[in-house]
């Protein structure tokens, strides 16, 4: 990390960029986790709110992206930013623990995501096949299209019940990092190889815009980059299986 916020009587001063951040142009407020101690210091981040408007801090273009093409992505910058201690939120040091903590929830919701874009990759697949005839038949009966259809309907459900229970037990208190990152990681690479299926169902139509198909599977990709991409849930939870032997 390296945006830094630096004392200064009552307020804090901010320099630095920020990657790839959701809604940098149209939001109006944003929380933003800085340095105030030393690198590599657990306790040297601590989170800000700042929010649009205030002198030195900027958005920078939009990132043409492949997917999610309708939420916008862009740079933030931080050019001497000033704010006032107030935008501090809880206490100062505090912000790689308030990070892990809404990284564990942010998960589960990019499962949901997940979920969401493999289902509809997957009904709209269904209706396809029982719809186009190719050699005299619906496509559903050629046994390689309804096994295709079986295995995504498999991986949708499968999604949802991983999903279902990360979210139940976030609700009831539970520490949820390691179903948290199970959810994501088996989700998210659930949803695109169900919307890649998906594309092969509707064949050349698959690869055009006159269908649903190919934006699922543009859109899914980034559910298993975003909150962490794939590796980085094994790694939560190799972390976490560890724990069960130790
Ligand atoms: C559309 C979009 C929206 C986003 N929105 C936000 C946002 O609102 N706020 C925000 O803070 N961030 C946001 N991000 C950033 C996102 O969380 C990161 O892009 C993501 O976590 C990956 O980090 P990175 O891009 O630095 O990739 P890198 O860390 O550079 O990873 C590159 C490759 O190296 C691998 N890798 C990296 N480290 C390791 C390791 N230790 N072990 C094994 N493999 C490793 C990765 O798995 C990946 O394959 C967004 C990104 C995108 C694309």
């Amino acid at each position: 990390m390296t945006t830094f916020a630096e004392r200064d009587g009552d307020h804090y001063v901010l320099n630095g960029s920020k990657n790839f951040i959701t809604h940098a142009i149209s939001s109006s407020v944003a929380v933003v986790i800085a340095r105030t101690g030393a690198k590599g210091d657990k306790k040297g981040m601590s989170a800000f709110i700042v929010e649009k408007g205030t002198p030195g801090f900027t958005a920078g273009k939009k990132e043409n992206k492949l997917g999610m093409r309708a939420s916008e992505t862009a740079c933030l910058f931080f050019d001497n930013c000033r704010i006032h201690r107030d935008q501090l939120i809880g206490e100062e040091g505090q912000g790689f623990v308030q990070a892990l903590k809404l990284l564990d929830g942010g998960r589960i919701s990019i499962a949901a995501l997940s979920l969401g874009i493999a289902r509809g990759a997957y009904e709209c697949a269904l209706k396809y096949a029982h719809e186009r005839e190719q050699f005299g038949k619906k496509i559903y009966e050629f046994q390689a299209v309804s096994f295709a259809l079986a295995d995504m309907a498999t991986q949708v459900e499968a999604s949802e019940l991983l999903t279902r229970q990360a979210g139940y037990l976030k609700d009831h208190g539970d520490r949820v990092s390691k179903i948290g990152a199970m959810a994501k990681l088996y989700a998210s690479e659930a949803a695109v190889s169900v919307s890649n299926e998906s594309v092969q169902i509707f064949g050349g139509y698959g690869f055009t815009k006159d269908y649903p198909a190919e934006k699922f599977f543009r859109d899914a990709k980034l559910c298993t980059i975003g909150e962490g991409t794939s590796s980085i849930q094994k790694m939560v939870i190799a972390r976490e299986i560890e724990k069960d032997i130790l």
